[in-house]
């Protein structure tokens, strides 16, 4: 369980109850219409168990942190999930969460909370207009929010407003074609970015060149990974470059496709740090050739742990400027 921030500085206009729903964790907490999130807690999401163990696993935590915060009056519930889901209905069908197909998460909480409106989207989105809200990408017109994690997701804002596409699904940079001869997709397709940069791929093909953890008995996975590649490991050090080299060429492209100003990027294996920006910049340097494609900053995620539960509150932003949806 996480550590509670303390209910000082909410703003009382606008209190939006935030939910951020993953494979492996649930966090719920009370964002104000500053941004600012306060009694964030989470819970292991027990995604291998029939729907129903999520739902009640899901309103346990939504009790706990409600009557933390001193059941306040609730003005919104904003959603994010991992997709896929059929948006702006909210009726998810998220990989990773088996017992959750077409569940429909948006009307099972309206009903739970009596017409209080909700608002649901996909979490990568949730953590794009995040960092364009409060994170590191904030105060710009044109951005391209991704994680690099289990999956590579994103979401973009283009002139000043959240791109939704025909069905919520844009900005699914994870499945841009960098290798038209690469890897199979767990999407259908081939030579994705996600199925060449997220982090068991990665990982699995330091283990198919030669790779073990240096200390016996490490997980096989991107935090050993990164450990190894920082005592010198050169298969763990070219595994990185490889993932971040795919990264930087998706970058160019999206650069050139919608002239963006900024890419934040956030996900576990940006926690290595330097391992994998270095060859994302050196990567999109070697791609972007157009001035303005190359104008494009690339800076890591600000927010972290709290963008999901922001972001979800950020559907709920002055404007409507991140919901378009009914
Ligand atoms: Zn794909």
């Amino acid at each position: 369980m996480s550590a509670k921030r303390p209910n000082s500085k909410l703003a009382d206009d606008k209190l939006i109850l935030a939910i951020d729903i993953g494979g492996t964790k649930m966090a719920v907490g009370i964002v104000d219409g500053d941004g600012n999130a306060t009694h964030v807690d989470r819970t292991p999401s027990p995604a291998n168990q029939r729907g129903d163990a999520m739902w009640d696993a899901l309103n346990r935590l939504l009790d706990s942190v409600l009557k933390d915060a001193g059941n306040p009056a609730i003005t919104g519930i904003g959603v994010g999930c991992a997709g896929p889901m059929i948006w702006p209905e909210g009726i998810v069908s998220p990989t990773n969460i088996i017992g959750w197909r077409d569940f429909p998460l948006r009307r099972k909480l309206e009903e739970r909370f009596n017409g209080v409106p909700v608002r649901l989207h996909n979490d990568a989105i949730c953590m794009a207009i995040a960092e364009n809200w409060k994170g590191a990408a904030a105060g710009h017109q044109n951005a391209l929010g991704m994680v690099v994690s289990t999956g590579v997701g994103g979401g973009l804002i283009v002139d000043g407003r959240l791109l939704d596409g025909g069905f919520g699904n844009a900005g699914h940079i994870g499945h841009i074609v960098i290798d038209p001869a690469g890897p199979a997709c767990r999407c259908g397709g081939r030579g994705c970015l996600e199925a060449i940069a997220r982090g068991p791929a990665t990982v699995a093909w330091a283990v198919e060149e030669g790779w073990t953890p240096h200390t016996a008995g490490s997980p096989l996975d991107g935090k050993t990974l990164a450990d190894d590649a920082r005592a010198g490991d050169q298969i763990a050090i070219e595994a990185f470059r490889r993932a971040g080299t795919a990264v930087g060429i998706g970058l160019a492209s999206a650069a050139a496709l919608l002239d963006l100003d900024i890419a934040v990027i956030g996900g576990g294996l940006v926690q290595s740090g330097d391992l994998l920006m270095t060859p994302i910049k050196q990567a999109f340097q070697e791609h972007a050739g157009m001035t303005f494609v190359k104008r494009m900053k690339i800076v890591p995620a600000e927010l972290d742990q709290l963008a999901g539960v922001v972001g979800a509150a950020a559907l709920f932003a002055d404007g409507n400027r991140y919901w378009a949806g009914a």
